[in-house]
């Protein structure tokens, strides 16, 4: 590692910081330490620093807002990429365009703020544009696969190139990004409408208080653990095994929203692990329906 922090200092990549805990970058809070992060600041510092990582085997792994991972407890020996600083939003008309690392919330807010419509199921997602096109997050019955025209990536041969919307495979949180993790979104550009700007804030404001009520968000999580089963509710589905309430170690089903793991305090990641296990397989037991995770385990193996 040594040799690739000084190549990042010799190249000025960008801001780098070692030995992090994944714990302060995960809306979970819990995880090992990373033994490096790095900001790079353009596309071509991003393009260097990935020649270097895999011409010296080193694994990374892009990191938008952490709030739909699941890092181990133990310590993570490669590089977390960090794309703060691709922060750019531009609006043209209709059309959005915003960096990686645009938050998705904010992005949402800007977009009612200049009377766009079409945005406002994002306004509670805590993530990045880059994780958001990546997990195809949604909510309110729309999801990126409804708005997103193209996204700007650079493959695995390190090329920037533009998939379009019918390239991107947008399924209910399924994204072609998903089954070619070696991609990575520098940018998406949205195709939003015209609205009313005060309807627009009415209803991102009532979505904001159904969440304040109907979701767990003064303990750190990560959202929906599990993705709905098809014409069926997987928070339903944990409800009727009895579940809410059910804790391992410092993880607990959210009393809530049963599908919601929360840190209730001083959970391990694999308290939220073996967590997640234990429903899975209760649900599985007693009523037969094998739900499928929506949150990422990472350096578990
Ligand atoms: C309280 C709460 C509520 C939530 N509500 C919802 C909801 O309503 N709907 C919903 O869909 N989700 C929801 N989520 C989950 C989460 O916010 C979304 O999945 C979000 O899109 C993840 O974005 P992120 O930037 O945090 O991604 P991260 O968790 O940082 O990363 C997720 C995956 O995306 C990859 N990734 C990130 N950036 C890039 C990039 N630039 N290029 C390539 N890959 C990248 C990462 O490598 C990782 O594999 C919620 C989470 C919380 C904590």
């Amino acid at each position: 590692m040594k040799e690739v922090i000084n190549f990042i200092k010799k190249n000025n990549i960008g801001h780098i910081k070692e030995n992090v805990k994944l714990s302060n970058s995960t809306t979970y809070k819990v995880g090992g330490v990373a033994r490096l992060f790095v900001w790079p600041k353009t596309v071509e510092k991003l393009v260097l620093l990935l020649q270097k990582l895999n011409k010296d085997h080193v694994s990374y792994k892009v990191l938008g807002f952490g709030s739909n991972v699941i890092f181990s407890d133990k310590e993570y020996d490669g590089v977390i990429i960090k794309l703060d600083s691709f922060d750019k939003v531009k609006i043209n008309d209709t059309v959005i365009t915003a960096g990686a690392g645009v938050s998705l919330v904010k992005l949402a807010y800007k977009a009612a703020s200049v009377g766009l419509t079409g945005l406002e199921f994002a306004s509670g997602i805590p993530g990045s544009v880059g994780g958001a096109v990546f997990m195809n997050a949604g909510a309110y019955k729309s999801d990126m696969g409804y708005i997103v025209s193209e996204v700007k990536v650079l493959t695995p041969e390190l090329e920037v190139k533009t998939l379009y919307n019918k390239d991107l495979n947008y399924k209910y949180r399924s994204s072609f990004l998903q089954d070619n993790p070696n991609y990575i979104c520098l940018e998406a550009t949205m195709v939003l409408r015209h609205g009313d700007k005060t309807e627009i804030k009415e209803v991102m404001e009532r979505r904001r208080q159904k969440r304040l009520m109907n979701q767990p968000l003064e303990y750190p999580s990560a959202g929906s653990v599990f993705r709905n089963p098809e014409d069926d509710f997987a928070g339903r589905l944990i409800e009727e095994c009895g579940l809410k309430g059910y804790k391992i170690g410092g993880a607990m089903v959210s009393e809530k929203h049963a599908n919601f793991i929360v840190n209730a305090g001083g959970a391990t990641a694999s308290d939220v692990k073996n967590l997640i296990t234990y429903v899975h397989d209760k649900v599985k037991d007693e009523t037969g329906v094998d739900l499928k995770i929506e949150q990422e385990f990472v350096n578990w193996e």
